[in-house]
């Protein structure tokens, strides 16, 4: 670990100074905009720097690998706590979604958070009652039932209650904890409190004598498994150009998923309105989601050669990456700006540029250029349909304040007319992977098969989580460098 980890901890990247933006958008209004071509062509500055961060973000995937042995050991024990557990049968059909690739990165720039979705069957006929344009629902039981599921009914025994869902699951991962011990028994796994509108129980892996430090961050989501989608979906995604007919139709044939979150309101609403967003369920495609990444291809051949390698993979990276450092540098004035805004805008991007040859690697430079185009088409527009609920507009008034999308739209057009300065990574160079000895070949091919990446030197990690993990990077950095003057030593010998 080189000894500027503290320096980057609360600054924002260099070079980026926050700029009144709003002023010199309105400066540029009789500026034509540049097509991504000619953009990059005019500036390979701005060329080198979009491969250059990609190349960062590439050396920083083996990062994370270290937490994965750890996190994996987890997740398998608390299935087969969950399935022998008698307290509550409806856990007993649990299981965790898409094994295989289930680490789904949250944050870039986060190595060490984890997302899993523990899904829940249900044999009932349930009736789904969307609460807005698609995305949140109530759900009721077609009639009463003896099933497992009345343990989390409402009053009128046909109410399905998110909460009570919620609140056992956090109440088994307390059980599950009490006995389970960490392969490596410095750690041990603690429990976060409740956060209000979060579907998640959230855990974090501490190490007691670092004074209960969080060192791996994992949020275990349970979702209702549910086999017809309510009628706001039912069209399925609009993939058929890019994937085509048969795999739309593929789509269409699997479940979708139901999480317990409650639902933000406006104040003045009827008590029922608000008694249904406190049980409310907010449907998830996060599965279909993965499936989109894994085969991207237009045609089946994509990325399975050197010669067919394509950029989409990389161009979500960098766009999440990028939202990340805007949300860092304007967290007042982008507060409403999520990275799934910028997932959102990518599969849009891909169903309409849906040939595997624009998205040559080569021309990953210009592919990133098209993609942050259309994101602030979109914001421009005030108008970003959710990817699977179309009528849903994840930038109304409601969702995302016409001020900060005006902003966005602003700082957008400042970051590729300045050469995307946010992008640039704080020197000197990223740091060393965390505990590379401790990769298993089978996760390490895993990781690398995700293509997922992960710069730990991303200066928007949380400040405190910094402090805190410093000493055990030095440590770490420590034990490597004594680790290669010995092997330097027996080398000469
Ligand atoms: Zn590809």
């Amino acid at each position: 670990m080189q000894k500027n980890g503290d320096a980057n901890k609360k600054e924002s990247p260099p070079n980026v100074t926050p700029v009144r933006p709003v002023q010199r958008a309105q400066q540029e209004q009789s500026e034509k905009p540049l097509d991504p071509e000619q953009l990059i062509l005019n500036s390979p500055q701005l060329a080198d720097q979009i491969k250059s961060t990609v190349n960062d973000l590439k050396i920083r995937q083996e990062d994370r690998s270290w937490a994965a042995d750890l996190v994996n050991d987890f997740r398998e024990n608390l299935l087969k706590f969950l399935r022998s557990s008698t307290d509550q049968p409806i856990f007993q059909s649990a299981d965790f979604l898409n094994t295989g690739s289930y680490f789904e990165k949250v944050k870039i720039s986060s190595p060490n958070e984890f997302d899993m979705m523990l899904t829940l069957q249900v044999s009932t006929r349930l009736n789904l009652t969307p609460l807005d344009d698609g995305l949140f629902y109530r759900i009721d039981l077609t009639r009463p039932t003896r099933t497992p599921i009345q343990a989390f009914l409402m009053e009128d025994e046909l109410t399905l209650s998110s909460s009570r869902i919620l609140g056992e699951m956090y109440r088994l991962v307390r059980k599950f904890l009490k006995t389970y011990k960490v392969p490596n028994d410095c750690y041990h796994w603690e429990v976060n409190k409740k956060k209000p509108y979060s579907p998640a129980v959230t855990l974090s892996l501490c190490k007691p004598e670092n004074g209960s430090d969080e060192l791996i961050s994992v949020d275990v989501v349970p979702a209702l498994e549910v086999q017809s989608w309510p009628n706001a979906v039912r069209g399925g995604p609009n993939v058929e150009n890019w994937l085509g007919k048969k795999a739309r139709q593929e789509i269409r044939s699997l479940p979708c998923y139901f999480v317990p979150k409650r639902r933000k309101l406006a104040r003045n609403l009827s008590e029922e309105a608000k008694s249904d967003a406190k049980e409310s369920w907010r449907i998830s495609f996060s599965h279909i989601e993965k499936r989109f990444m894994a085969a991207h291809g237009n045609k089946k051949t994509c990325c399975e050669s050197k010669s067919t390698k394509c950029c989409r993979k990389q161009c979500l990276m960098l766009l999440k990456l990028l939202i990340e450092r805007l949300k860092h540098c304007f967290p007042k004035e982008l507060d409403a700006l999520c990275s799934y805004h910028g997932k959102t805008a990518f599969f849009h991007t891909l169903s309409a540029r849906y040939s595997d040859s624009q998205w040559a690697k080569k021309d990953l430079p210009i592919c990133f250029i098209h993609l942050v185009d259309a994101f602030e088409d979109h914001a421009h527009r005030g108008v970003l349909p959710h990817f699977f609920v179309p009528q849903c507009n994840l930038f109304s008034p409601d969702a995302f304040p016409r001020k900060a999308l005006t902003f966005l739209v602003d700082v957008l057009k400042e970051q590729k007319k300045e050469g995307l300065p946010l992008l640039k990574p704080p020197a000197p160079a990223p740091a060393p992977p965390l505990k590379p000895e401790t990769v298993s070949a089978e996760t390490f091919a895993e990781l690398a098969a995700e293509n997922s990446f992960s710069p730990s030197w991303f200066p928007s990690v949380d400040s405190s989580f910094i402090t805190k993990i410093i000493p055990v990077l030095m440590l770490v950095f420590l034990a490597v460098l004594f680790h290669v003057a010995l092997k330097g030593n027996q080398d000469r010998h």
